[in-house]
């Protein structure tokens, strides 16, 4: 009966495309009950990736997720509290038909903008938590993912919280021009502040993290930590070639090629995420929930 059910799927791959609302990574089978990995191409139960935290069972590959799943895998059970949930982006350059996909955006998605913010607690420490989504206009950095993140983080500069962000990002938002361009700057110098308080900030680089991102806050952690095979990088490689005329070597732009060379502290695989996180929060002098607190 499954053969029957997957050859089917074969004769109609036009089923797939035309499936909107995806949950996470690409070749999905219709009715949510079975994906298709795009590492090892085989057809997985949804349950059994779900069971595995969103990881292939066959080969392990790290599918996308989105920022409310991301946080409830991450932090101790019930402790997030969001921040600043009613800010929503609007169109500064009164772009064409942007608002319309905005609000469309925000039905699909549930998210009001790209990134999620908040506060939770990890291995009962408390801690400033971001979470970014790719299914939100790919994560690009609008005006109000900007904002978001730099009161997150100037929140935390005040209440002496570290900061986690789980970037995800395809870059620059192109309908906001030059209010997307000056995220970066707004983050980054935010960030200056809590670093000069002696906070600590660790970035987790997930699949795809890239474009302004990449080039602000992405990169600017005490610890850089990227989940194992994401697409990491600033520009595509056609441009990078195109510029510098050479030939780029294979796999340059991912999480392990990151940490061979420096980029990227540790890849670290998602069942390892927390506890990882949990070290490098105690490590750093954080303490144990006090009751008084969130
Ligand atoms: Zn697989």
């Amino acid at each position: 009966m499954l053969k029957e059910h997957f050859k089917r799927q074969a004769e109609e791959p036009a089923e797939l495309t035309k499936k909107k609302n995806r949950p996470a990574g690409r070749g999905q089978v219709p009715d949510g009950m079975f994906r298709k990995c795009d590492g090892c191409r085989k057809v997985v139960c949804e349950e059994d990736v779900q069971k595995n935290l969103y990881c292939c069972p066959e080969c392990g590959k790290h599918f996308r997720i989105e920022p409310r799943v991301r946080i409830t895998l991450t932090v101790d059970a019930d402790s997030f509290r969001e921040w600043d949930a009613g800010l929503v982006g609007k169109n500064p350059l009164g772009f064409d038909g942007y608002e319309e996909k905005l609000q469309q955006v925000r039905e699909s998605t549930g998210l009001s903008e790209a990134v999620l913010t908040g506060e939770a607690l990890i291995g009962g420490i408390r801690t400033a938590i971001g979470a970014m989504s790719a299914d939100f206009l790919m994560g690009s950095m609008g005006e109000a993912v900007g904002e978001k993140i730099t009161r997150m983080v100037e929140r935390a500069t005040r209440e002496r919280l570290p900061v986690i962000l789980f970037c995800c990002s395809g870059g620059a938002r192109m309908q906001e021009g030059i209010f997307s361009l000056m995220q970066m700057a707004k983050t980054a110098q935010a960030l200056k502040k809590h670093d000069e308080a002696g906070l600590l900030y660790v970035p987790v680089l997930t699949d795809p993290t890239t474009g302004g991102v990449t080039a602000s806050f992405a990169m600017l952690g005490d610890v850089i930590l990227a989940e194992q095979e994401a697409l990491i990088g600033f520009a595509g490689p056609r441009v990078i070639r195109q510029t510098i005329g050479q030939k780029l070597p294979a796999g340059f732009q991912s999480a392990e090629f990151l940490q061979k060379h420096g980029f990227a502290d540790r890849v670290v695989k998602r069942r390892q995420l927390r506890k990882t996180l949990t070290i490098l929060l105690q490590s750093a002098g954080g303490k144990e929930y006090d009751g008084k607190t969130i």
